[in-house]
């Protein structure tokens, strides 16, 4: 009852101090495309910069651990859930601006909503990011894209707020952005916004690249897309390696290899966590011996 009592207390403490939502003991399975995850201690969905800022200080108070999170199309959290505060990006923080041969997004935008917005006057530059489910700080963060292009090739600034509540403005070269990888997967700083160069006059069959994606990726099944990097001068994809190993289809619990593309995990029903973090050590492991590869994981695996 005490106990009760005083997790009702910090909540309405946190809750007072922000105009956006916070619950507790939310199940972060219900925000993460591959459906796993228990409760997150505290749940945070901010309505402003103020709110992150607020929550921040919240946090450093406390003594409280804090992530990020975006869609959740690319992150495993623990079947015990988060123990701390999961800062949730959404639609509220999700404003899009055209600027002649500029768009400016804000993190919780989804790359649907910044497609949809650049396809409005015309352009299909950012139709390479077509299908990806992430939101705008989630891609910049995983430098999301395909094996023609990725996001960091149109970013021209990032804007982010630092572990300490201070915005700060970034150049391409100081995000440090790499193959599916960034300076923001190493550094305790949220990305808050996003500005990307049109009118390159490169054009992207969107169509097209969903096509493609349709025919090659298990779209029906709660996945995370793509669990490992694919390894660079090895002349196979991650996919390609787990495949030749025998793994496609291989199962443990509810979460399998999928049969169509084997460097996506999907959930079958039921899978945790674990089910998933076995399969992650078959597979690396089976790929080392068979093929002297160790792969990397593209997967945010939160502890
Ligand atoms: C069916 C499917 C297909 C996919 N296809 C592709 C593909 O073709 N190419 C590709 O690159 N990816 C692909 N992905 C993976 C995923 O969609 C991308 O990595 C995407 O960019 C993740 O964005 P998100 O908002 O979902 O990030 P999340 O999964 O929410 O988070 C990913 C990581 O980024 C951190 N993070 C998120 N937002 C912020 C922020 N604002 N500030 C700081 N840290 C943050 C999180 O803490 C976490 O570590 C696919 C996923 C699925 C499910």
């Amino acid at each position: 009852m005490k106990l009760l009592e005083s997790k009702r207390c910090e909540l309405t403490d946190l809750q007072g101090r922000l105009q956006g939502i916070v619950k507790t003991d939310e199940p972060l399975a219900r925000h993460t495309s591959l459906r796993i995850g228990g409760p997150a201690q505290y749940f945070v969905i901010p309505a402003s910069l103020e709110d992150i800022s607020e929550t921040l200080d919240f946090a450093h108070e406390r003594e409280l651990p804090w992530v990020v999170l975006g869609n959740g199309t690319n992150v495993l959290f623990p079947d015990e859930g988060y123990r701390g505060i999961v800062i949730k990006l959404g639609p509220a923080l999700g404003q899009i601006t055209l600027t002649g041969d500029r768009v400016r997004a804000q993190a919780g935008a989804s790359l649907a909503a910044l497609i949809a917005k650049v396809r409005s006057v015309g352009l299909r530059d950012l139709d390479f990011l077509v299908g990806i489910p992430g939101s705008v700080g989630g891609a910049i963060v995983m430098n999301a894209g395909i094996p023609e292009g990725a996001i960091a090739e149109v970013v021209t600034r990032v804007g982010a707020l630092t572990f300490d509540g201070k915005f700060i403005t970034l150049t391409p070269d100081e995000c440090r952005f790499g193959y599916r990888s960034s300076r923001f997967q190493e550094e305790r700083v949220i990305v808050i916004e996003g500005e990307f160069a049109l009118g390159s006059g490169k054009s992207w069959d969107g169509e097209e690249l969903l096509r493609r994606r349709k025919e090659r990726q298990p779209l029906g099944m709660p996945s995370p897309g793509c669990v490992f990097r694919n390894p660079v001068g090895v002349g196979a994809t991650a996919g390609q390696l787990i495949d030749r190993a025998g793994l496609k289809g291989y199962r443990v619990g509810g979460a399998r290899i999928s049969t169509k593309h084997a460097n996506f995990i999907v959930n079958e029903g039921g899978a945790t966590s674990r089910d998933v973090l076995q399969l992650i050590d078959i597979a690396r492991s089976v790929v080392l011996k068979y093929w002297g590869v160790e792969l990397q994981l593209e997967l945010a695996v939160v502890a």
